[in-house]
């Protein structure tokens, strides 16, 4: 029996409204999210349970999804659901304030952490690849990784571009669960992005969800019309169906140099996400399923071509940059000995803000109705009147912004901003002006909660890239506060071998006990992050660390 046969879209529908199916609204709420993250407007292959990033899924297999299910519309208010990779393994006894659900996903000894093993075990049935936000249920669609985009162009911008990105062209490729919200990023810069996209459906349903405004089959005519818009200084996105390395190709042949050039093709996870450029599509996806160690060679050998070329264009003039999916490790590991010499985005762009323990914040609304999103975002406005480039972000994320699944929003907030912003939410879930509660979480990706030296960690002032106790600490002090689940995984982003990181969701369900779990968990969790930075040597997160009066642990403060 396949997965597909016995995958029901109305079974698994997330329940909305204020009436609970479970005990509680923490479990009810993590009952929501993990459909949420399986409802086909937001996954990427809900059949397959793959939510997003190659094989980044919510649950192990069908029966551990009704399993799951089951357990948390069971669960006590002083029961604890343990998820191993994917599966749910057991409920023990623990107390009113301690998570909800422990999820660890995808850990293997550091010996055996590689792709080839995982697989293995994944086909045996004894693992599943959790991603960051799949496995830890608050993926909340392409928006969560718009803001996080947005951010990084909006920094492009400032430092490169005096402020905005109208007359440049973005190049990059991928229009997956992450990819698709760079073109949607860019024109909110104001500038153009040409989008490689091997995948057809792919390419509709970013333009379904407004997030791609046109596209074109013809590699030529897709590149005409980018130039067009940028002379004319027009905001506008366009998605190609080509595999990137024709498209880098062209431009290198018609001697066009893009501003900027990225890519967010799944070159973590070589078999399932990155397309060979030798064959087409077609015969890529036969191929992977008859010949895998055939198509592994053939995705090597576009991946070490597709930094080359991303290397040429960035001696012409690109502002080049690695955009988190370990494309550079890949062709390293191809031999190509300056793979690195463009950056990741993070040492180039991101770390300033992860100093000041800025991350991505979310929040989704269990009730379903967008209004209490409205609510919530005209709050988000009054409580941070000084913060220009947040106003930008929500004013546009209102207009531009389509929901999938339970209406939510993510916004880039920092040490101090979260608990205030977490405490409000529950006090507007108390007086009711929102319907059902709201609950908040962020991505692995975090100034505290993750290890992974050819992203988030790469380059730190003290080496210490690949030192993986602080998602550790992390996601144990986020239980220990109170956390609603919290999660540990291995691989995200970068694949197997390359990364350790920590997930945390908490619930404003507008209680007194609520509240004290929100104070010290949304201030603990981004101090994480400010305590990291600043042991790492960084004088903002020195700074940040005094203002808040985070204790840290020195002979000389
Ligand atoms: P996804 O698997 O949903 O989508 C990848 C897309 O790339 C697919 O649509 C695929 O058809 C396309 N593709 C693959 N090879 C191609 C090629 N040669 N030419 C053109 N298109 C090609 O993955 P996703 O969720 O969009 O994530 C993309 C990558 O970004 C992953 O490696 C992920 O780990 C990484 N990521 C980055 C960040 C970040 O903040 N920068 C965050 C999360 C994930």
């Amino acid at each position: 029996k396949t997965i597909e046969s016995t995958y029901d879209f109305a079974k698994y529908k997330t329940p909305t409204g204020n009436k609970l199916s479970c005990k509680g609204w923490v479990q009810e709420a993590a009952l929501r999210m993990l459909l949420n993250n399986l409802d086909p407007e937001v996954a990427e292959r809900p059949e397959d349970l793959i939510v997003y990033g190659g094989r980044g899924k919510a649950a192990r297999n069908i029966e551990s999804l009704d399993l799951i299910i089951k357990a948390l519309q069971n669960l006590e208010e002083d029961e604890t659901l343990l998820i191993q990779s994917g599966k749910p393994v057991g409920i023990l006894p623990t107390h009113k304030d301690a998570p909800r659900v422990l999820i660890s996903n995808s850990q293997l000894v550091p010996k055996w952490a590689t792709w080839e093993h995982f697989s293995e075990l994944e086909q045996k049935g004894l693992m599943m690849y959790g991603q960051m936000t799949a496995g830890s249920w608050i993926y909340i669609g392409s928006q969560g990784i718009v803001q996080g985009t947005y951010e990084t162009f909006s920094a492009i911008a400032r430092k490169h571009f005096n402020n905005t990105l109208k007359n440049t062209l973005s190049i990059t490729a991928g229009l997956g669960g992450m990819g698709g919200a760079q073109p949607l990023a860019v024109t909110m810069n104001d500038g153009v992005c040409l989008v490689a996209e091997v995948e057809e459906w792919r390419i509709q349903k970013r333009i379904e969800t407004r997030y791609l405004d046109i596209y074109f089959n013809d590699i030529d005519e897709a590149i005409d019309r980018a130039i067009e818009a940028k002379i004319n200084g027009e905001a506008l996105s366009i998605g190609v169906k080509c595999n990137i390395i024709h498209l880098l190709q062209r431009c290198i042949e018609r001697n066009i140099t893009p501003d900027i050039l990225t890519d967010q093709t799944s070159a973590h996870d070589p078999i399932i996400g990155y397309f060979p450029h030798e064959i087409s599509q077609e015969q890529a996806n036969i191929l992977r399923e008859t010949n895998p160690e055939q198509y592994l060679e053939m995705a090597n050998r576009s991946m070490r071509l597709h930094v080359e070329l991303m290397l040429e264009l960035q001696q012409k003039g690109a502002i080049t940059f690695d955009y988190g999916n370990n494309l550079r490790g890949r062709a390293y590991e191809q031999g190509l000995k300056n793979a690195f010499d463009f950056p990741g985005f993070v040492p180039a762009y991101i770390r300033p803000l992860f100093c000041e323990g800025k991350g991505p914040f979310r929040w989704a609304a269990l009730s379903g109705d967008p209004e209490d999103i409205k609510v919530t975002d005209e709050l988000i406005l009054s409580l941070f009147p000084e913060n220009e480039s947040l106003k930008r972000w929500m004013t546009m994320a209102q207009e531009r912004i389509a929901f999938q699944g339970l209406p939510a929003r993510i916004c880039w907030l920092g040490q101090g901003e979260r608990e205030k912003a977490g405490l409000a939410f529950n006090e507007l879930v108390r007086t009711g002006k929102v319907k059902a509660p709201i609950v908040i979480g962020r991505d692995h990706l975090d100034t505290g909660s993750v290890a992974s030296p050819n992203r988030e960690t790469e380059a730190m002032l003290d080496g210490s890239d690949a030192v993986a106790d602080w998602p550790v600490l992390n996601a144990l002090i986020n239980t220990a506060g109170g956390a609603s689940w919290v999660s540990l995984h291995h691989g995200g982003g970068v694949g197997m071998g390359y990364s350790i990181h920590a997930g945390m969701v908490i619930v404003a369900d507008g209680t007194e006990d609520a509240a004290k779990r929100l104070k010290r968990v949304l201030h603990n969790d981004p101090a994480m992050g400010v305590i990291r930075h600043a042991d790492a040597g960084y004088d903002i997160a020195k700074d940040v660390a005094r203002q808040h009066r985070i204790k840290r642990v020195l002979n000389s403060e």
